[in-house]
């Protein structure tokens, strides 16, 4: 990026949502139909807040400590923060994420069902779910499995969890768009209306497959450390 403005978060945001705006566009669906996650891992403080100050209040973590430390005091001062969790989740912080995350994109085994569905029930609320499919079954990833998602998501269901929308992360250098429109096929197999996928790389092609959650990361805040 030449251009010393494209460093101003401000102008990314703005970008980014154009470029949504566009895809959508050509799909024939509504701009605001399209949640931007803004993927703040590995960042500190002073690279949110400018987000913030842009009006950005929709933002995804992948991991619940690093959460911990860094949002409640940001919640502080802009209440209507909404955080969503896009990375795997043990079973044994499940009553910490649905403390602090109003959303969680990687339920993907029946232990974390169970886990989650005991958790949601003392706390009260339960947070938006997603099931997170392995799309590429790639054996290092997380995600379930496409053949387990019915189970896994019927039990969801029977344990007193809402599961409302799919996730996925499809394999790196391949071409995505198969994946996207398998996760929708997928999603709409089972009825559900939400569908998180597409990143900094690939968050046009997924918005023009149906992507109701668009979470971007390097896009925003530039190359992690
Ligand atoms: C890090 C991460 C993102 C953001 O990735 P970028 O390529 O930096 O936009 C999105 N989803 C998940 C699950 C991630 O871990």
């Amino acid at each position: 990026m030449a251009d010393s403005e494209d460093h101003n978060p401000a102008t990314r945001l703005a970008e980014i949502h154009s470029r949504i705006a566009h895809a959508a566009a050509l799909a024939r669906r509504r701009p605001e139909d399209v949640a931007l996650i803004a993927v703040s891992k590995n960042c500190a403080a002073d690279a949110i807040v400018p987000l913030i100050a842009a009006g950005q209040r929709r933002f995804g973590e992948n991991r619940v400590q690093e959460a911990q430390d860094k949002w409640p005091a940001l919640r502080e001062r802009h209440a209507d923060i909404e955080l969503h969790l896009v990375g795997q989740l043990q079973s044994n912080k499940a009553a910490d994420a649905v403390a602090l995350f109003d959303a969680i994109h990687s339920l993907d085994r029946p232990s974390l069902t169970a886990a989650l569905a005991r958790a949601c029930e003392r706390a009260g609320r339960q947070p938006l779910l997603f099931a997170q499919v392995n799309i590429g079954a790639e054996p290092q990833k997380g995600g379930c499995a496409i053949a387990a998602l019915p189970t896994l998501i019927e039990e969801a269901r029977g344990a007193g969890l809402t599961v409302s929308g799919l996730m996925c992360v499809p394999p790196t250098a391949l071409e995505p768009a198969p994946y996207f429109a398998l996760l929708g096929e997928l999603a709409d197999r089972n009825g559900l209306p939400v569908r998180s996928m597409g990143m900094s790389g690939d968050y046009e092609t997924a918005v023009m497959l149906g992507a109701t959650h668009v979470r971007i990361g390097t896009a925003l805040f530039g190359a992690r450390a």
